[in-house]
């Protein structure tokens, strides 16, 4: 049996770094899916593709090629051979992947190919449906959540760090549309699954937050192999 952890949360809850750290130290593959609903969103707009067309966003993902590269401990994502890492974290990507990830037919596509991963490897997953949709199997299925104040906080620094200049306003304004977008869509909304744990992260480090993490897994799989 494949271990799968599966994370899922608001935007900027601490979903990316908690699972990049988890699958770091348990050496897991770790799969950021939203990666790969912004790196179509970026290959569609870079297209001039609507992306309220929904079959060509599908054709579109059907003729691209995702991929996650290592190097040292970050990992770099590819569309087409092109590493879109830097890209993909743009503002203009924030603002148009909730258009984008809506679609039924894209997210089958990314599906699919989100479940290809988990058959072959023992991973961490985080987006917005690893645990109610992707891997509903999941052996352990975490929510991670935080106050949309804290979260405004932490991507303003993000921002800075990055040099792009914005307010906690704007950021705040920001997530809080994609949180209704995401939550509030037809397909696959943003869900808090029946048995994942919740963990709120609003006053957690992020060492904090990985130990809670990790420490649910290891609860979890405790009681999994006792059952066997
Ligand atoms: O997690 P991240 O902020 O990078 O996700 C970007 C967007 O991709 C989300 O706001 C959501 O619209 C979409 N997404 C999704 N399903 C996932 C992961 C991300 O719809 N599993």
């Amino acid at each position: 049996m494949r271990r799968i952890i599966a994370i899922d949360g608001p935007a900027g809850s601490g979903k990316s770094t908690t699972a990049r750290l988890v699958a770091e130290r348990l050496r897991f593959l770790y799969l950021d899916t939203g990666a790969m609903y912004r790196a179509i969103t970026l290959k569609a707009l870079e297209e001039g593709i609507d992306l309220k067309n929904e079959e060509e966003l599908e054709e579109l993902a059907l003729d691209s090629k995702i991929e996650f590269r290592k190097q040292n401990s970050n990992t770099q994502v590819f569309i087409d051979g092109e590493d879109v890492t830097s890209k993909i974290r743009d503002p203009l990507i924030d603002r148009n992947v909730s258009l984008a990830s809506k679609h039924r037919k894209l997210r089958e596509v990314l599906v699919g190919w989100q479940r290809q991963m988990g058959e072959k490897n023992d991973l961490v997953a985080e987006g917005r449906d690893t645990t109610t949709v992707v891997f509903p199997d999941a052996l352990v299925k975490v929510y991670l959540d935080c106050d949309l104040k804290e979260r405004a906080k932490r991507r303003l620094l993000e921002f800075k760090q990055k040099g792009i200049p914005s307010t906690l306003k704007e950021q705040s304004r920001e997530l809080s549309t994609r949180d209704k977008f995401d939550s509030g869509r037809k397909v696959s909304p943003l869900l808090q699954d029946r048995d994942a744990v919740v963990v709120d992260t609003t006053d957690l480090t992020i060492e904090q937050q990985v130990q809670k993490v990790i420490e649910v897994y290891q609860k979890i799989l405790k009681a999994y192999e006792k059952a066997l």
